[in-house]
């Protein structure tokens, strides 16, 4: 198993921030994850998916990378495509089977990176389709042992689940034929995302969560944060709720611009808002 001692986080997210790791590890198969879990077990574990929706500082515990535990397997019967999939999986590996075998729905999911495991750790969703829609179990870790639950079973509401403190090791899936044109929904949506959300920049994903009956991007917006940039860090111009690292931002520049933001929209909507995005400042372990 490839292990690495004082890892640059910088490399391990997609906005690029972040200090040193002191050790990440990146199992290839279940038998690895497992044991990367065992022996680490009282090491501050985080799972690290594609690290779209994380910003760390330094991280003094072990994180275990799931980008090498990467594999899918797909049956179908009848107007039914089975899928299991492991953590690592990329979500867009997903998204081409979609496209080939013009599956339902799953296709709104396009666009965003994200793998298997992080997107079930927190029930991902866009255009009112999440990815709980589509499962039907899930493999992770419980007590040193891997356990099987199904959908039933599972606890999850809106960007929740009962995972975000389990290691997730594969989700199985059922989608259902259609006759509608994927790819081209998929380029639709593609586009449209191309539009609003800075996709070719260095961000993560939403920062805030939308308050109840508001959007946290208008609040930020009429409060005079869209395009906003304190040092290398800032409010994208093209959508106010994603943040964009202009080149060497540091998670306390991060800090900073977010409580001036919170400070703003509470001053102006006497309203509190939470962050959506997972900080290391908040996952203190
Ligand atoms: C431009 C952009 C647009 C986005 N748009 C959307 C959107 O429309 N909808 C949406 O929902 N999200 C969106 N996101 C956020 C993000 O891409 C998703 O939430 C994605 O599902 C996170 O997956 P990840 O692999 O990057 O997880 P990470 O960021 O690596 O981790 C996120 C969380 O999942 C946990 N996790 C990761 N893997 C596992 C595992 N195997 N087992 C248990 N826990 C695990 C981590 O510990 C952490 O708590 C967007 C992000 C960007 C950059």
């Amino acid at each position: 198993m490839i292990q690495l001692k004082d890892v640059s986080l910088i490399d391990f997210t997609t906005i690029k921030i972040g200090g040193i790791a002191k050790f990440m590890v990146f199992p290839q198969n279940e038998s690895e994850f497992l044991e990367a879990y065992k022996t680490h077990k009282n090491d501050n574990i985080f799972i690290l998916g594609k690290g779209s929706n994380v910003l760390f500082g330094d991280y003094d515990g072990v994180i275990i990378n799931t980008k090498y535990f990467n594999s899918i397997y797909v049956k179908e019967e009848k107007n039914k495509v089975f899928v299991k999939a492991s953590s690592g999986t990329p979500l867009k590996d997903i998204i081409r089977i979609a496209i080939e075998k013009n599956l339902d729905n799953i296709y709104k999911l396009t666009g965003f990176p994200a793998s298997v495991g992080g997107a079930i750790a927190m029930n991902a969703g866009a255009y009112n389709v999440d990815i709980f829609d589509f499962i039907k179990g899930v493999w992770y870790i419980e007590d040193k042992e891997i356990v099987y639950k199904k959908k039933e079973d599972i606890q999850y509401t809106y960007r929740h689940t009962e995972f975000e403190n389990k290691p997730v090791l594969y989700g199985e899936f059922v989608f259902e034929k259609t006759n509608a044109n994927i790819k081209g929904l998929v380029q639709e949506i593609n586009q449209k995302r191309q539009s609003t959300q800075p996709l070719n920049t260095l961000t993560s994903g939403s920062t805030f969560k939308n308050p109840k009956n508001h959007y946290a991007g208008k609040l930020l917006e009429e409060a005079g944060l869209k395009g906003y940039r304190l040092k290398d860090i800032g409010f994208s111009p093209k959508h106010a709720n994603f943040l964009v690292n202009y080149q060497n931002s540091t998670l306390e520049d991060v800090k900073n611009l977010l409580e001036y933001a919170k400070e703003k929209v509470f001053k102006a909507f006497n309203i509190i808002l939470e962050l959506s995005i997972l900080t290391s400042y908040i996952i203190k372990r």
